[in-house]
């Protein structure tokens, strides 16, 4: 039995390379506007044919050494990265669900969240279709568990998903003169309600997490070269004020956390409208680390 378990799992990482390396195509196509699926594989730079050997997931980029085979060019470190990661959340979905109809969704929903993934860090151009297909493919799942309700569950979450992401979004318009984040995160948000129902707030508090995770040292880095020492020092006060908090857990130390939580926001508030680029925030891949880590380790 445990023999089979095994098996399986060994070919999903296998076709979890291989789907990865289509992603990949779909990700520098979908940009470039090319055909997904007739023009073999060049190199972007020289223009020479990949040979077979050149197309292998993972494998080829070490052989090759992270270089086209007749140029020297650079490959990306997408190609293996997209592949690998296509393989480890097909062997999460295959393992935490095993072989059901369920690890299928699992596995469309994955591939959808890489390639908008791939194409928001890539270019900040996310495709709206493959969140409406992946709303879709969210309806269907929760009909096929539960029927008339399933219906009413997925519905809950779009209006959820969508009208949190949409308000957020546009309270970007009291800051600045644009909204904070792109229409496609609302779609993504959307459809991740599909899936997941009420769920959702969830989802999007471990997106918010993670994308705190990767703006917030970003941001104080900023902030920083900008010579905007207090806000730097509050941050670091801050996460100390958090520390005592946690170890001592009394009403005073929350007092002090408050205090200084707000002269932080406010310090930051009071500089977005000195910072010369504007910021953009990619959100799509918080929303889908979010999406994995509430799919695989808390559901
Ligand atoms: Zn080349």
């Amino acid at each position: 039995m445990i023999d089979t378990f095994y098996y399986f799992l060994f070919w999903v990482c296998i076709l979890g390379l291989c789907f990865g390396s289509f992603f990949n195509v779909v990700i520098l196509r979908s940009l470039s506007g090319e055909s997904i699926v007739f023009p073999p594989s060049k190199c972007p730079k020289c223009g020479n044919k990949l040979l077979f050997w050149h197309n292998i997931p993972v494998l080829s980029y070490i052989l090759l050494r992270g270089k086209c085979y007749f140029c020297k060019e650079k490959i990306s470190i997408q190609y293996p990265l997209v592949e690998l990661a296509a393989m480890l959340l097909f062997a999460f979905a295959f393992v935490k669900f095993g072989i059901s109809i369920t690890t299928l969704f699992a596995m469309f929903w994955v591939s959808c969240l890489i390639i908008m993934t791939g194409t928001d860090l890539k270019e900040q151009l996310v495709d709206c279709n493959i969140a409406i297909i992946m709303g879709i493919s969210g309806i269907i799942f929760n009909i096929i568990n539960a029927g008339a309700m399933g219906i009413a569950h997925s519905l809950t979450g779009i209006l959820i998903g969508g009208l949190i992401l949409e308000l957020i979004a546009r309270a970007g318009y009291l800051f600045t003169d644009s909204r904070a984040m792109g229409e496609a995160d609302t779609y993504v948000a959307g459809a991740l309600g599909a899936i997941f129902g009420q769920d959702i707030i969830v989802v999007l508090l471990l997106g918010l997490l993670t994308s705190m995770v990767f703006i917030l040292p970003v941001f104080f880095y900023k902030q920083f070269k900008n010579n905007n020492k207090l806000t730097c020092i509050l941050g670091v006060i801050f996460g100390l004020a958090f520390v005592i908090f946690q170890t001592l857990q009394n009403y005073y130390t929350l007092a002090i956390f408050a205090i200084i939580g707000l002269t932080l926001a406010f310090s930051i508030l009071k500089n977005l409208n000195h910072i010369e680029e504007r910021n953009y925030l990619p959100y799509v891949p918080a929303l889908a680390i979010g999406a994995l880590i509430f799919l695989f380790f808390i559901i």
